[in-house]
């Protein structure tokens, strides 16, 4: 399982230096590294002859005027879909395009120092960041932050990229902190592998490494100093380490490795025609949790049962913009048709914490996990929430879709949210459109209080989905994201458990199914444990499908009830590691 995190400081043999962090996904990866996200320290500068200074000035302004484009429609389409007051942090940023002397002093420095435009946008707004974070006012230490996006904005603008990330070939990308919106912009085949500094196994970037198969360490602390973009970089995601330019030997060690890997990989296809059943004959739900068209069909093509979670933010992440239900709907549709008639459950718009749509966060809150997420925002806008749902009921006239609430916590929500299906409804029988009437509803457990009401939640629904990923962040009070806290975070706490347990159990009393899609129900390791707790139906990022089949069919119903009963009556998460036999029980 997840190997001990020590604060490792980077050692160094030969020409090579290790860097420690902690494991987020595994694989084996070497290539050039890109070093995501701090355009303003990596912009390159050039020195022009004084007849090129109108050309770069004039680049300037046209990506200035681009940006003030861009940023009136950002507000707009925030205004309107979130509210006027999520859309300050856009005028923000306007006014400062809108600044004479900030706009002139970048201007002088192309016509004084002879520099390029965006070296000279770089120079100029870390000169403004410096003078602002030094203040002791905290409203204009946050400016600070706007100054440092609104600079990169235009940079990228100049240089025609996007989201700061132009992979020009496979590439390691390499980072502070990587959030889910970063991610998933990126081009998804150029992708090696992750390695950040900061950054828990479950934050969103890290499933996002998992759904694509490729390694993935966070808490390397050190690494952005150390690399420069196109260093050679050796990742080992089972162990957790970063090697910068890797010895010989080092590359040879790790090819071998990798050629195992393809080796296992390829005996799992061996499973690929066989049956989810344990070895007594249960059948078991075995689908995948997918986050685009893409991931839909490499689910399909390693024989998914059907999708049982579509995080639709992720959709609307990587196109950068809150989509229109007609866009959204041909979006479902695809992944619905690329499952080929078989169950896809498609979950409204999780936003928040580390999930918003566009380059920046628009709520700008002090504690996002608890704060303006999911299915709060959707409640609170009822316009965005029927424009999703009528896509995904409209997206039903063509399969088997299910909907998904996300973060529910009180029963109040659950009734709230199947009011606005309702109304949902109601408009498209208005509108004679096709949908389908009788879609199920059900509700992700993955808020302690929502495990506690379980059986109540589970009687005004059709089915309950276990989020472990949040439900083990809240239940612990461990942030899924912060690499600091991250040897806390265990999906196998008793406690933990004993609200799976109580899930379960909920369900069972409405007579309703219930299913795990955190990233628990893809790792082999907590198979027999959540099969013995009572669950049926596992959903797991694609590239875990095998692997989570072939533990199903490893595993005694008997034995695992056995287990878990166990591991219901630890005390610790270490007693439960030995239960699992993962440890010595002393530890
Ligand atoms: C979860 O919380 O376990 C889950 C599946 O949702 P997400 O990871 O998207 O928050
Ligand atoms: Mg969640």
């Amino acid at each position: 399982m997840d190997s001990e995190h020590q604060d490792c400081i980077p050692a160094k043999h030969g020409s090579e230096i290790t860097v420690c962090g902690i494991p987020a996904s595994p694989g084996i990866a070497s290539g050039p590294a890109f070093v995501f996200g701090d355009i303003l320290n990596e912009v390159e500068t050039r020195t022009i002859g004084s007849a090129e200074v109108e050309g770069e000035i004039a680049r300037f302004r046209d990506a200035v005027d681009l940006v003030k484009q861009e940023l009136t429609r950002d507000a707009e389409r925030i205004s309107e879909q979130l509210g006027d007051e999520h859309a300050d942090v856009f005028l923000v940023h306007s006014m400062i395009l809108e600044d004479r002397g900030v706009l002139d002093a970048v201007e002088d420095r192309i016509r004084t120092d002879l520099v390029n435009g965006e070296a000279a946008v770089a120079q100029e707004m870390k000169r403004l960041v410096g003078v602002l974070a030094s203040s002791d006012d905290a409203y204009l230490k946050d400016r600070s932050f706007d100054i440092s996006d609104i600079g990169k904005r235009v940079i990228e603008r100049m240089l025609g990229v996007w989201a700061h990330c132009p992979l020009v070939q496979p590439m390691i990308i390499v980072a502070s902190e990587l959030r889910a919106s970063d991610a998933v912009t990126m081009d998804r085949g150029r992708i090696l592998g992750f390695v950040t500094e900061h950054g828990g196994k479950e934050s969103h970037a890290a499933i996002l490494a998992r759904s694509l198969g490729v390694p993935a360490i966070v808490g390397a602390t050190g690494i952005v100093d150390l690399v420069n973009t196109g260093d050679v970089l050796a990742v080992d995601g089972e162990k957790g380490t970063a090697v910068l330019r890797p010895a010989p030997g080092t590359l040879e060690r790790l090819d071998r490795q990798k050629q195992d890997e393809v080796r296992e990989r390829e005996s799992l296809g061996e499973l690929l025609e066989l049956p989810a059943v344990t070895v007594d004959g249960t059948q078991i739900g075995l689908l995948a949790n997918v986050g685009s068209i893409e991931d839909a069909r490499e689910a399909a093509r390693l024989g998914a049962q059907g999708i049982g979670l579509v995080r639709t933010e992720a959709v609307f992440m990587a196109s950068g913009s809150f989509l229109s239900e007609d866009e959204q709907y041909d979006a479902y549709r695809g992944i619905v048709e690329a499952m080929g008639g078989k169950p896809v459950t498609i979950r409204t718009l999780d936003i928040g914490g580390d999930k918003f749509v566009g380059p920046e966060n628009p709520f700008r809150e002090r504690n996002p996990n608890l704060g303006y997420r999911s299915i709060r925002v959707l409640l609170d806008r009822p316009e965005l929430f029927v424009a999703q749902m009528r896509a995904i009921l409209r997206a039903g006239a063509h399969g088997d879709v299910r909907l998904l609430w996300p973060m529910i916590c009180t029963l109040e929500e659950l009734r709230a949210a199947k009011e606005v299906l309702e109304e949902a409804k109601v408009s498209l029988r208005r509108d004679g459109v096709p949908f389908r009437e009788d879609v199920p509803a059900g509700v992700m457990i993955e808020i302690p209080s929502a495990a506690l009401l379980a059986d109540r939640l589970a009687a005004e629904s059709d089915f309950l989905s276990i989020g472990t990923n949040d439900l083990t962040q809240y239940v612990l009070a461990v942030d899924r994201g912060n690499s600091l806290v991250d040897r806390l975070y265990r999906p196998h706490d008793p406690a933990v458990l004993m609200l799976i347990a109580r899930t379960v159990e909920g369900a069972r009393s409405a007579g309703v199914p219930v299913a795990v899609c955190g990233e628990m129900a893809g790792d082999p390791e907590y198979v027999p444990l959540l099969i013995g707790l009572g669950i049926e139906e596992l959903s797991v990022a694609a590239p875990r499908l095998l692997p989570a089949k072939r533990e199903i069919r490893r595993t005694e119903l008997m034995a695992a009830r056995e287990l878990a009963g166990r591991a219901l009556t630890a005390g610790t998460a270490g007693e439960v590691e030995a239960i699992l036999g993962w440890t010595s029980p002393e530890r």
